[in-house]
């Protein structure tokens, strides 16, 4: 099982930048007044924040943790003087887990705790945290990502479930050949008609008999047409459609055993399968309103199919 990412920013959040502040001599604090982060070696001597490692060890049996912070450009002590510290409060539980960054929104993840909004904390992807703002210490956090560890578990328990689903239900289509048509990366290389990733892959439901199922996304849908009735036509049919249009987006599906490694394949849907919960696949045999009788519709249809074949013979 996963489990959620939470960054934790050092100073005034783990550190407390002011114990050493008080520790500087007076000469030292005099020329760094103001700067007191550039001061040489300033890190080294501060004390964590009440309850921080505490709750750090607490949180790491819910969370994979990562100290994530700023260090002064203009003070290279502080890069080394950060590490020994999270090496001397932390030991094992953040071992190679320190992340110095002025662009925090970089790192991906769920939680971030953070005293202040600077350095890609305001565009951070997940939730921020804003400890001594919303959460005046320690405890009201930890007691807070307690709970939503609860809820993550929960959805884990969730997502693995929905993940075997698939994978069981692509196991069932194994042997026969499939594809992919995604609507929305449909481009035509030349200037002819233009026909929807539907109509396409109803064209092949119709006229081959194929099995058709709807992949649904949070971001859209795509297609996936199966020869179960191994049709010769199937992959003649696939391979003008593929001088036609965006070869990504009308694709085989590997012959492997799992959904994943399928649907993988698309560069572009990587991107949006990042989640199994994100995907639902539906049996898509319902039948259109021309099959009751609507004559426009069965017109309409006929009409595509013909536009359909009509460039399917122009490809000979
Ligand atoms: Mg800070």
């Amino acid at each position: 099982m996963n489990k959620p990412i939470l960054y934790i920013d050092m100073d005034n959040v783990l550190v407390n930048f002011q114990s050493d502040i008080a520790a500087l001599d007076i000469e030292t604090r005099a020329t760094y007044r103001g700067n007191y982060d550039e001061a040489p070696n300033i890190f080294s001597k501060m004390k964590p924040i009440k309850g921080a490692v505490e709750a750090v060890h607490k949180l790491a049996e819910h969370y994979d943790i990562y100290a994530l912070s700023t260090a002064p450009w203009n003070n290279p002590t502080a890069w080394s003087d950060k590490v020994l510290w999270i090496q001397k409060y932390f030991g094992t539980v953040l071992y190679k887990r320190l992340i110095l960054s002025h662009h925090k929104n970089l790192n991906k993840g769920e939680f971030l705790i953070d005293d202040r909004l600077k350095n890609g904390v305001e565009t951070f992807e997940g939730e921020h945290l804003h400890f001594g703002v919303d959460y005046k210490n320690w405890q009201e956090i930890t007691d807070y990502l307690l709970d939503k560890a609860v809820f993550y578990k929960a959805q884990t328990k969730k997502e693995e479930k929905s993940h075997i689903e698939l994978n069981s239900l692509w196991l069932e289509y194994q042997e026969y050949e499939k594809v992919f048509i995604y609507p929305n990366g449909i481009q035509h290389k030349e200037e002819k008609a233009e026909h929807s990733s539907l109509n396409l892959a109803r064209y092949l439901q119709d006229k081959l008999h194929c099995s058709l199922l709807e992949i649904s996304t949070k971001r859209g849908l795509l297609y996936c047409v199966i020869n179960d009735k191994k049709s010769e036509n199937f992959e003649k049919i696939i391979l003008k459609w593929q001088k036609m249009y965006s070869q990504s987006f009308i694709d085989f599906a590997k012959n492997k055993y799992s959904f994943d490694c399928s649907l993988i394949k698309f560069s572009k849907f990587k991107k949006i399968y990042t989640k199994p919960q994100e995907v639902k696949i539906t049996e898509f045999n319902k039948p259109l309103p021309y099959f009751w009788g609507n004559l426009m519709s069965r017109w309409m249809r006929d009409r595509i199919y013909q536009a359909i074949e009509k460039n399917l013979e122009q490809m000979e």
